[in-house]
């Protein structure tokens, strides 16, 4: 029997004059992704993009779990392809849908005919393969018109007709490669992996900047950081890990400046690199993964006294997200599980007791006046390395 994976346009619909495009550059990633599972026919037809396996050897399964990774698609289901006789098409139900069936209580059909040469009616089509799929369920499911746990879609189109097994989310979003490139500050929490998946699923290729303390974080803290990567990566694709080590810089904080002020200090630094990441990188914008009032370095005072150093558009996509809003994607993309992992970050080591939440940018800017910034700097930049995390391109 002949099967093959619908996916459905989101948000590129509305493209207008530019649609082509954007279609050029999600049918591009969907053939990137799925030449892992084997070798497949993309074609794509009003709005619609077919995946048809080529031989035996393709795994379906796998596929259509990668469809639903990809970003731009609203919604991805799996038929069967039939010729347009109404015998064929129900002998065809029984034989596939079972299979996809098992388990649910309620199911209804939906018969929608594109081609209005053939002889049934929508109607009459949903009512016969209704008939067909009841009798080859055994009882084992009912119909709901209102309210089902399936809907199984029959389309009679000009060249075939496809019986739909239902249809699942997609991504959404936009192809990624649509929107320019940025650059995340990854840390090994759970925030920054969810406001990286966030921005790339607008189209944006993020590459990742860590930062490290190594001795004070440790060689499987790193590992961690390059773990949740690649878990962002198989999502996205690919992601360039940027590395710089912190230490000395935090050395000396600690020797010159006020308790008080460290962990702002330190976010200046670290924002100051990542500009200057960013820039010699191409990537547009940096992405934290900052949310309103979580800790005393991310108020609004405090907020501004970091983005006051830099001059990109800083991206925070979690910024009004609660933290059990922000659990709930990482689980999603399978994220979670590494975040809660329980290795330091350069941020939790020397942290103050009692840091400015309403800080003042000059007294903060009197504080860097005790340490050569620049020369700190400069020094910190040569520590970087990077790691090229590719999943499937
Ligand atoms: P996360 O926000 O990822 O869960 P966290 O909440 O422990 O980790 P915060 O201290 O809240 O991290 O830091 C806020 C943001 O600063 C992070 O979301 C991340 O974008 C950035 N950041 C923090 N630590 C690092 C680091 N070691 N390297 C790169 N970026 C970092
Ligand atoms: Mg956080």
């Amino acid at each position: 029997m002949r099967e093959v994976i619908l996916c459905k346009y989101g948000e590129i619909i509305l493209k207008g004059a530019n649609k082509s495009w954007f279609e050029g550059i999600l049918i591009r990633d969907l053939r990137k992704r799925l030449a892992r599972y084997g070798e497949f026919e993309v074609r794509y037809n009003q709005s619609i993009v077919y995946v048809e396996p080529q031989n035996e050897d393709c795994d379906m399964d796998g596929a259509f779990e990668e469809a639903k990774r990809a970003f731009g698609f609203a919604s991805i289901s799996r038929a069967a392809v039939v010729e347009k006789d109404m015998e064929k098409i129900c002998e065809c139900a029984k034989e596939y849908l079972p299979q996809h069936l098992f388990g649910k209580r309620t199911f209804k059909v939906e018969g929608k005919r594109s081609d209005k040469r053939f002889p049934l009616t929508s109607p009459q089509i949903s009512a016969e393969v209704g008939g067909a799929i009841l009798e080859a369920m055994g009882g084992r499911i009912k119909v709901d018109v209102n309210n089902p746990d399936v809907t199984v879609r029959v389309e009679i189109r000009n060249d075939l007709a496809y019986i739909n097994s239902g249809s699942h989310r997609g991504a959404g979003g936009m192809p990624i490669g649509t929107n320019g490139k940025g650059l995340l500050l990854l840390s090994g929490g759970i925030d920054s992996p969810v406001a990286g998946y966030m921005i790339a699923k607008r189209g944006v290729i993020v590459e990742a900047l860590h930062f490290e303390s190594f001795p004070y974080t440790s060689e499987r803290a790193r590992e961690k950081v390059l773990e949740l990567a690649e878990l962002v990566a198989k999502h996205t694709g690919r992601m360039r890990v940027h590395i710089i080590s912190l230490t000395k810089i935090q050395e000396e904080l600690v020797k010159h400046c006020e308790e008080d002020y460290f962990t702002l200090l330190l976010r200046r630094f670290m924002m100051k690199l990542a500009t200057r990441v960013a820039k010699e990188k191409y990537c547009n914008a940096l992405i934290t993964g900052e949310s309103l009032g979580q800790v005393a370095s991310q108020t609004m005072k405090a907020l501004a006294v970091t983005d006051a150093v830099t001059d990109l558009p800083v991206f925070r996509p979690c910024i009004g997200m609660d933290k059990e809003d922000i659990v709930t994607i990482a689980r999603k993309i399978d994220t979670y599980e590494t975040s809660i992992l329980p290795y330091e970050d350069c941020c939790t080591v020397f942290t103050p007791k009692h840091p400015r939440t309403q800080p003042e940018i000059e007294k903060v800017e009197a504080q860097e006046k005790n340490l050569d910034v620049d020369a700190l700097l400069e020094d910190a930049y040569n520590s970087l390395v990077t790691h090229d995390i590719r999943v499937y391109c």
